[in-house]
């Protein structure tokens, strides 16, 4: 029965009219021929020069059977069968829609809230100008206004709905501010029978009040911590080392059994220590770590020393991926932006951002915590109290026009989908720009993502359970067509699971558990 089902799926891949996925990418690591396609499910391929020129036939509708006829290995039919389930080669008269979700159809939103533009420690780089002296705070009256506009205006398909803090400055110096917000947000998401959630980020410099509270399981918490870097790169606002506490404050959140998660930020001295960050991630128990390079704009274009050139920060950075993964810590960058479906847009910014800033205006980016220059691009609109909502329409569709689709740098590259030209912001303080591509960025982009896709698809780096993960493979001994041979791995995105899943044919024998972690790991003789 289950054979005749099979013959059924084979047959349906061999008899219709197919065509290359618009989306698949091809590019060369250290001489051997790549693809991958940015879409559900995530697959990447290794492709012998044979499999990419038969791959190319399909750009107009083909027959697989006219052309590779039928005398085909099982191990052929098994691949040519996962090349069309994972959506390279597609129906050309009714493609999948699963192919297309995107992380933006799910019926989720998020409010974002800079509660003040005050902190209580002076990075060396803060892309800020906050400090403990700086600027004002949101009013209890502007939270609970910003959170009835939110979902005043909620179309009912949203089922879940995400409170953020951010900064400006330190969230946490201003909790009473989030913890009305939250309260009020939690009551109206349960009026509208909404699934509500919070996050937000911080320096870890806060007291056991504090901490009362993040510990509790709802709320999601990033802290940024520079490791063996931080007394040198964050003392507090008095030029105090902030380490003891930060630590402390890591160690209480793991206790308390939160997935610990850093960010963490190098500048060009911190560049050797990397590998330093990862042992002490280990030995306090963090358990991802998001490392990036100092920012060049705001305090961080004075650096003494600066931020680090981008290709040693990308060679640090695979160097430590491995490394962080013997440890059992995940280490992340923004350059590393491959296992994601992108849609042409690097960040929130470009996909309309709306965050209530302490002085009553909305902005677009994480780096513009306040209206102070009310000119600048990113910021797209104001809440005045007592006021309706002000919106600067052409504002926010000039940022939405900054698609990697359509920069002139970018629209022929195999990144992108998910690098898109990196950030707007820092290409901005490159070029003047934000409509330029981040250069800094684009070489991190293409030094990291090529060399992990390639390792991906050849087996070096293994995906976890948690992606559902598929793999085929064709070779001179298993496979009927000379000079054919590729590999083929595809992971299934959390957030498309469920689709994927719904459908028998594509749903695996195995379940995996819905906790199952969703990372990578080392083949074990790598390890
Ligand atoms: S434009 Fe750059 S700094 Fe601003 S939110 Fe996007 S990635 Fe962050
Ligand atoms: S910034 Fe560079 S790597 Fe990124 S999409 Fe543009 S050209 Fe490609």
């Amino acid at each position: 029965m289950a054979s005749q089902h099979l013959d059924e799926q084979i047959s349906r891949v061999f008899n219709r009219p197919l065509t290359l996925s618009a989306r698949l990418r091809t590019f060369v690591e250290a001489g051997r021929g790549y693809a991958h396609l940015s879409a559900v499910p995530l697959t990447y391929l290794a492709v012998s020069p044979g499999l990419l020129e038969l791959l190319r036939e399909f750009l107009q509708p083909r027959y697989l059977s006219d052309l590779v006829g039928i005398e085909l290995s099982g191990a052929d039919r098994h691949f040519f069968t996962m090349l069309h389930r994972t959506g390279v080669l597609v129906d050309a008269e009714s493609p999948d829609p699963i192919h297309a979700l995107q992380t933006s159809e799910q019926q989720s939103r998020t409010l974002l809230l800079y509660p003040t533009s005050v902190c209580n420690l002076r990075c060396v780089y803060c892309h800020a100008t906050s400090g403990p002296e700086a600027g004002p705070r949101l009013s209890h009256e502007q939270a609970i206004v910003a959170v009835d506009g939110f979902f005043d205006t909620l179309d009912d398909t949203v089922r879940a709905v995400m409170l953020g803090f951010h900064g400006g400055g330190e969230p946490t110096t201003h909790f009473d501010i989030m913890l009305t917000a939250w309260d009020h947000f939690q009551q109206r998401a349960r009026q509208g029978d909404r699934i509500a959630a919070v996050q937000t980020i911080t320096n870890g410099v806060f007291g056991p009040t504090v901490l009362e509270t993040l510990r509790k399981p709802e709320w999601r918490v990033v802290v940024s911590y520079d490791g063996p870097r931080q007394g040198a790169q964050r003392p507090t606002a008095t030029e105090r080392d902030s380490r003891a506490r930060v630590v402390a404050n890591l160690r209480a959140l793991r206790k308390a059994g939160k997935i610990v998660t850093t960010r963490a930020t190098l500048t060009r001295d911190g560049l050797d220590s990397l590998r330093a960050l990862v042992d002490d991630a280990a030995e306090i128990g963090i358990h991802r770590v998001q490392v990036e390079p100092a920012s060049i704009v705001g305090r961080g274009a004075n650096l003494r020393d600066g931020p680090p050139d981008p290709l040693a920060f990308a060679e640090a950075f695979l160097d430590a991926f491995r490394y962080a993964l013997r440890a059992g810590v995940q280490l992340s960058t923004a350059a590393w932006s491959h296992p994601r479906v992108g849609n042409g847009r690097y960040c929130a910014a470009i996909s309309g951002t709306r965050a209530l800033t302490p002085d009553g205006f909305l902005s677009a980016c994480t780096e513009v915590g306040d209206g102070s220059n009310p000119d600048d691009p990113f910021i797209v609109g104001r809440q005045r109290l007592g006021q309706s909502l002000e919106l600067w329409p052409m504002r926010e569709a000039y940022l939405q026009s900054r698609i990697g689709y359509d920069l002139p740098d970018c629209r022929d590259c195999y990144m992108v989908d998910t690098c898109a030209g990196g950030c707007a912001s820092r290409a901005r303080a490159q070029s003047g720009h934000t409509h330029d591509r981040d250069e800094r960025h684009c070489i991190m982009s293409r030094h990291i993502n090529p060399r992990l896709m390639a390792d991906l698809a050849d087996g070096r780096l293994l995906p976890d359970l948690g992606w559902q993960p598929m793999a085929a493979e064709l070779d001179g001994s298993n496979s009927a067509l000379a000079g054919i041979s590729g590999r083929l791995v595809a992971l299934v995105p959390p957030f498309a699971r469920s689709r994927w899943n719904a459908d028998a044919d594509r749903r695996p024998v195995f379940l995996p558990p819905k906790d199952a972690p969703c990372f990578f790991h080392l083949p074990p003789e790598a390890e």
